[in-house]
């Protein structure tokens, strides 16, 4: 998923390359799974003696049936098993999050790794709210590309669970009780990611697979997409008709039922977005900035007083940026917003020079670049004017106005790109 707000986030970490970012919102995940980790599951694992914590569940009630008068403090003697302190549940919890967040790590780097190894570059994984997700600078080439970088999330689920449930089947007699706790939570966490991961809407990995499936049968990657989407459209109304369904059976306004609806609002706009990317990548194929660039470009010198800038260029040419040439050479740009930034009174003795942007990579193109990044450099930077620049020279620039009135163009010519050698 293409999404410009979980580019952002605190980079944590750095794996073969990849960065790894934390968006603010995983924060509320780490909150409410600690919280209900350490009032609910741990303390009824606690119970079982390591087991699953709707075992410890199922010996409550059977004790409170009988005994209904019975603290938790006397349930625990009475079954016989030592009751963990607050300070060991509270630990347990903490570590049983984090851990949450190394199996989606895991599960993020191996589709990551994949899309690496096929030649698809990798902008980083971020993790959200809704788990993570591995941000890929271009979409799979061929369906079975699409396939290998699809399974290869579920598949390390399958075998983080897999040794998860050996070591506990395996050792469990050996272990104590809170390392069998963890253990069973563990292999619970993988083998949920697994399954609700292969559900069959795209944009899940599940949806890619079968995205990948069809797009070899039908050999039309546009028809594909749009299937794979409407069944992720289709999930998503199910995900959220069942916390609707549950807070109305319950009369109560759960947070499991809350979080269902979210989810499923979630999936249903990832799908769509999902679908309009590839329209995108569709009506801009093919194209470079050679084609939409304007030549005649005024350009205006790094010394240049704000003032003179604001009467003689901006409101003289009224476009909302310029490239700044020193001597011939690009560098960097001023927008409005650049001197919107310096105050009214020092207009007349500030310059150019010390409002402007300095030259970047991304705040550049090269005449052969493709408009797909094109777009993307302008979205990430928030700008609809950038240089182009060949071999260091200035040599026009391309506008946010004439790439979306080309995409438009050919929008209503049917969205087809010209015919491309076949893949
Ligand atoms: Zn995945």
């Amino acid at each position: 998923m293409a999404n410009g707000g979980l580019a952002s986030g605190w980079p944590i970490a750095r794996i073969f390359g990849i960065t790894i970012r934390l968006h603010v919102s995983w924060i509320v995940i780490f909150v409410l799974l600690t919280f209900s980790l350490g009032t609910q599951i741990i303390p009824m694992s606690n119970l079982a003696d390591g087991g699953s914590w709707w075992k410890g569940d199922q010996i409550l009630n059977r004790v409170h049936a009988q005994y209904p008068w019975m603290e938790s403090e006397q349930v625990f003697r009475f079954v016989g098993v030592d009751r963990w302190s607050a300070g060991e549940v509270w630990m347990l919890a903490v570590i049983g999050t984090l851990g949450l967040f190394v199996c989606v790590v895991a599960h993020e780097l191996s589709h990551s790794i994949v899309a690496h190894g096929a030649g698809i570059s990798v902008e980083g994984i971020t993790l959200f709210v809704f788990g993570g997700v591995s941000r890929l600078r271009q979409e799979a080439h061929t369906p079975g590309v699409e396939f290998k970088v699809a399974i290869a999330g579920p598949v390390m689920s399958l075998l983080l669970g897999g040794a998860c449930a050996g070591m506990y089947y395996g050792l469990g007699d050996w272990l104590p009780a809170q390392a069998r706790t963890l253990l069973y939570y563990f292999l619970f966490i993988n083998v949920a990611l697994f399954i609700f991961n292969l559900l069959p809407g795209f944009p899940l990995d599940g949806g890619r697979v079968l995205r990948a499936a069809l797009w070899a049968l039908l050999r039309d990657v546009r028809r594909a997409t749009a299937i794979a989407s409407a069944c992720g459209r289709a999930l998503a109304g199910f995900l959220i008709s069942v916390g609707v369904l549950q807070i109305y059976w319950t009369r109560s306004l759960d947070l499991g039922a809350l979080w269902w609806i979210i989810l499923g609002l979630f999936l249903w706009s990832a799908a769509g977005a999902g679908y309009r990317q590839l329209a995108l990548h569709e009506a801009l194929a093919g194209v470079t900035v050679g084609d939409v660039i304007q030549k005649d470009v005024v350009a205006v010198p790094p010394d240049l007083s704000l003032d003179k800038l604001v009467d003689e260029y901006f409101y003289r040419y009224r476009f909302h940026s310029f490239p700044v040439l020193d001597a011939g050479r690009l560098v960097g740009t001023v927008s409005l917003r650049d001197v919107q930034a310096v105050p009214r009174v020092d207009w007349a003795l500030r310059t150019v020079r010390e409002a402007m942007q300095e030259i970047g990579e991304n705040s550049v193109v090269r005449p052969q670049e493709d408009l797909e990044s094109v777009l993307r450099k302008m979205v990430e930077g928030g700008r609809g004017h950038l240089p182009v620049v060949d071999g260091g020279r200035l040599v026009g620039v391309v506008t946010r106005h004439d790439l979306l009135a080309l995409l438009q163009i050919r929008t209503d010519l049917g969205g087809r790109a010209p015919p491309r050698p076949p893949v």
